[in-house]
């Protein structure tokens, strides 16, 4: 699985590594190594964490909370007690350290702290009045992203993702049903 970092948020963009959520879930991290890889390409968190089984638990137990308390942020219902106790829990250890240096921000830390980090960037964008949580528009994605954009008119979570894939099915949809498209000559597909 290739991951995307579209959701405009690390903790969301966790979530995300299970797709297709309501019909055959795919999960992006099947196993430590993948949490490792995911972790490695998040810009913000640290290059190189190593995780443990106990570790990569905690990994998903605070993904699945992540994504209960976007959702019910998305539906604008009460969080999830549950999920609000995974994710204090996860804000309260330590975070990582950062070293500012010509290549840019050097970010390091292990994975406890990476969690950490991740934990405190979810519950910030959660406890936003402002941020628009928005689930994308294409119905197998279930990727929970913050639109940012003006008016808030985003429909899908990325165009290389889900929106371009939706527009190609819909002109596709619209050419089988339209008996005008066969007059057109060879040449126009
Ligand atoms: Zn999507």
């Amino acid at each position: 699985m290739d991951f995307a970092f579209v959701s405009g948020n690390p903790a969301l963009d966790l979530a995300a590594t299970v797709g297709s959520r309501r019909h055959e879930p795919i999960d992006g991290l099947a196993t430590p190594a993948d949490l490792e890889r995911w972790i490695a390409e998040c810009a913000e968190l640290p290059d190189r964490v190593t995780a443990d089984l106990t570790t990569f638990e905690a990994a998903l137990s605070l993904r699945e909370a992540i994504y209960r308390l976007a959702l019910d942020r998305v539906l604008d219902r009460p969080f999830d007690p549950g999920g609000i106790k995974i994710l204090n829990d996860a804000a309260a250890g330590p975070v990582p350290t950062i070293e500012l240096g010509d290549a840019g921000l050097h970010v390091s830390g292990d994975l406890r702290a990476t969690l950490s980090q991740l934990a405190r960037s979810g519950a910030t964008v959660l406890a936003d009045p402002h941020a628009r949580l928005k689930e994308c528009g294409r119905t197998d994605c279930t990727r929970i992203y913050l639109d940012r954009s003006r008016g808030a008119r985003r429909s899908w979570c990325g165009m290389d993702e889900c929106g371009n894939r939706v527009k190609a099915a819909a002109y596709r949809a619209r050419k089988r049903s339209s008996p005008a498209a066969g007059v057109r000559g060879p040449g126009t597909d």
